[in-house]
């Protein structure tokens, strides 16, 4: 792990896209996160990381909804060192015969927006905030020739290599330890740019949106899945402190006003695909992810509110082609 992670089969893809330069840029930037500058916790991952090294993999199968990596056994062992890389939140994940019970069941949502999207069987796919890389693995599934994820935090990008390790390293994805603030302007060469569960995090809703639209080549697919309110085109709501005791929500518009943001930056063939409110099956501690979850951001009273007395979560998904 000295120098950090190589993702030779994603250099080579964005090398082939003409993107050669940025690829050498990412390349460094990957060695300096993993080289000590990324977090205090993060010589600890590292550790767990290299006990993996001592269990054998023999790839990655999706069988139905549920994604598997392929181990030599040792489950009780196993888990003991993915326990070191917790929380998890986003998942599941089976390593062999030890199921990785998330905070979130991410393949529900991956359902919902995989129904409405262009099919991703050979296309070069960005994910913004892409939290451990569990869609990128289900992208992978549908026969996408790249999915690059982008996100800062490297304790998922960690949990990420764990399940390299048992799929192989020449898998054509990697989760990169960095924001989209950092990707480079105009890069216009990714085929689906994916943007989910980040929107609402960012305090310039339109300039994510145009961010995002600029990762796309002409004609490429923008998916994107993120809170909102009931309303029409005028409704936003902006929470006056928390919601649902996140201290970094900005924005939540309509869905229908969302499609005009969308639209006001020039993107086309806008659709609403999925509106769902989350529920506490699909949101909740396990043994896994052992803090407080949506079930304790709700209002005890009514479960319909959050404990600011929200709305309580309603997400969004649209796509619209660049
Ligand atoms: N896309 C995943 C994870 C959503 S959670 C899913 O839908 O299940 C939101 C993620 O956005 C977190 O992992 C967080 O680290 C990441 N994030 C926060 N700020 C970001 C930024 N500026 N650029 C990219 N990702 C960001």
């Amino acid at each position: 792990m000295n120098g950090g992670p190589d993702f030779a089969g994603v250099w080579r893809e964005l090398e082939a896209m003409g993107q050669g330069e940025w690829g050498k840029e990412l390349r460094a930037r990957v060695r300096r996160q993993y080289s000590g500058e990324g977090h205090g916790d993060l010589p600890r991952w590292q550790a767990a990381l290299a006990e993996l090294a001592a269990f054998t993999g023999s790839g990655y199968e999706v069988r139905g909804e549920e994604l598997h990596f392929l181990t030599g056994g040792r489950a009780e062992e196993l888990k003991e060192v993915l326990m070191k890389l917790s929380p998890w939140r986003k998942g599941p994940f089976w390593f062999g015969e030890q199921f990785v019970d998330t905070e979130w069941r991410s393949d529900w949502k991956w359902q919902r927006v995989r129904e409405g999207i262009a099919p991703l069987a050979g296309r070069r796919i960005l994910d913004v905030g892409c939290g451990n890389g569990y869609h990128l693995w289900r992208m992978l599934g549908e026969g996408a020739r790249l999915a690059l994820g982008i996100d800062p935090s490297i304790l998922f990008g960690c949990q990420f290599l764990a399940g390299r390790h048992f799929a192989g390293a020449k898998v054509p994805a990697a989760v990169l330890p960095l924001g989209i603030e950092e990707v480079p302007a105009r890069l216009a060469c990714f085929d689906t740019t994916f943007s989910m569960g980040v929107l609402y995090h960012r305090k310039s809703p339109v300039e994510h949106l145009e961010a995002l639209r600029d990762t796309l080549r002409p004609e490429g697919e923008l998916v994107l899945e993120t809170l909102v309110v009931e309303g029409d085109e005028s409704t936003v709501l902006l929470p006056q402190g928390r919601y649902a005791q996140m201290r970094n929500v900005w924005f939540l518009p309509s869905a229908p006003l969302l499609a005009r943001m969308m639209a006001r930056v020039g993107l086309r063939e806008i659709e609403v695909v999925d509106l769902t409110a989350t529920t506490v099956e699909e949101q909740r501690s396990t043994e896994w992810m052992r803090f407080q979850s949506l079930p304790d951001f709700l209002d005890p009273e009514d479960s319909r509110r959050t404990r600011e007395g929200y709305p309580g979560p309603l997400r969004a998904t649209l796509r619209a082609v660049r």
